[in-house]
């Protein structure tokens, strides 16, 4: 099976489940992606104010989520529209982080902003309308930064493996690939939620995969039942939009959860994650008991990125 893929995806060998690396966990302060835990990112999708920011992470945090998203500099599709706060939301975001533990995430746009973020941020995001933006993709992998890589709107699986790929040849190594929904001749939601790559992604690449039900489905009330269906296609966590106010909120308020809303779909998750947890567990207990020791099953499994 393994050979197909291969074969299918010579171009980029690095990213591919191999012996050797089966698995790799990235780990971010004390949290491990790609590992047992099913991580959820949460917040806004752009920090606006100290208020709403402060109160997003305290919500969060106390639902269970370990890292907060919120961009301080923004993609619109419309360049009218607001851009984000740049430097004065990545301070914010530190803040966020001292006061609440929470480890962040946020995205650069910009090669030239990549230091300054990189400075903030535990985690780089690069976004869907710059995964192809090659010399951004180096830049933040020399950051040492994890990277979170969202798939192009319009981009392949393959597209995406090749953006990874690039991440990894400049010797870095913490690549999460994260779906977020494509464009299809279908309209009715905001994006495609192509599920189906996030099970194939999880079979083919040994690097972790988070899912944003938020981007995909564009309106909120679909959010909490996509985020169910990512469990169960084998992502590692979720990247979800919340804000204190979604309807009065500066950018993608329709497809942001309110407090209420985000608690009600952690809620939901729990049955869905305890097999989850059930299924990992009976795994790992398989393998050792088709002769292999259980800690080198274990360490194969867990095939740290360094860094
Ligand atoms: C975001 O996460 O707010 C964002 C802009 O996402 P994407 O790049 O997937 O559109
Ligand atoms: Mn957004």
């Amino acid at each position: 099976m393994l050979d197909n893929w291969q074969k299918q995806f010579v171009e980029t060998p690095d990213v591919l489940k191999s012996a050797k690396c089966p698995h790799t966990i990235v780990r971010v302060r004390d949290v491990e992606i790609g590992g047992d835990d099913f991580i959820i990112m949460a917040g806004p999708c752009s920090v606006e104010t100290e208020s709403q920011l402060m109160a997003t992470a305290s919500h969060v945090r106390r639902a269970g989520a370990r890292i907060l998203r919120g961009g301080a500099f923004k993609p619109r599709s419309s360049p009218y529209t607001f851009q984000g706060l740049g430097l004065e939301g990545l301070k914010l975001l530190a803040r966020a982080r001292n006061e609440y533990g929470l480890a962040i995430v946020t995205e650069v746009m910009s090669e030239e902003d990549v230091p300054m973020v990189a400075e903030y941020a535990d985690i780089l995001q690069i976004g869907s309308r710059s995964m192809e933006n090659y010399s951004l993709l180096e830049a933040a992998a020399h950051s040492g930064r994890p990277v979170l890589l969202k798939r192009g709107m319009v981009a392949t699986v393959a597209d995406l493996l090749r953006s990874a790929q690039c991440i990894l040849d400049q010797g870095n190594p913490r690549v999460i690939l994260c779906e977020r929904g494509i464009r299809t001749f279908e309209t009715a939601m905001r994006n495609t939620f192509d599920v189906a790559a996030i099970a194939m992604l999880k079979q083919v690449s040994h690097l972790p995969v988070i899912a944003d039900p938020s981007h995909a489905a564009g309106r909120r009330d679909m959010v909490p039942v996509l985020a169910r269906i990512a469990v169960a296609a084998g992502a590692d966590g979720l990247l979800v939009e919340v804000h204190p106010n979604p309807d009065k909120a500066w950018s993608d308020g329709e497809q942001s959860l309110g407090f209420a809303g985000f608690d009600k779909m952690m809620a939901d998750l729990k049955p869905y994650l305890a097999l989850r947890s059930q299924v990992l567990h009976d795994l790992e207990h398989s393998q050792s008991e088709r002769g292999r020791p259980l800690n080198e099953a274990v360490e194969s499994y867990s095939m740290e990125a360094v860094g």
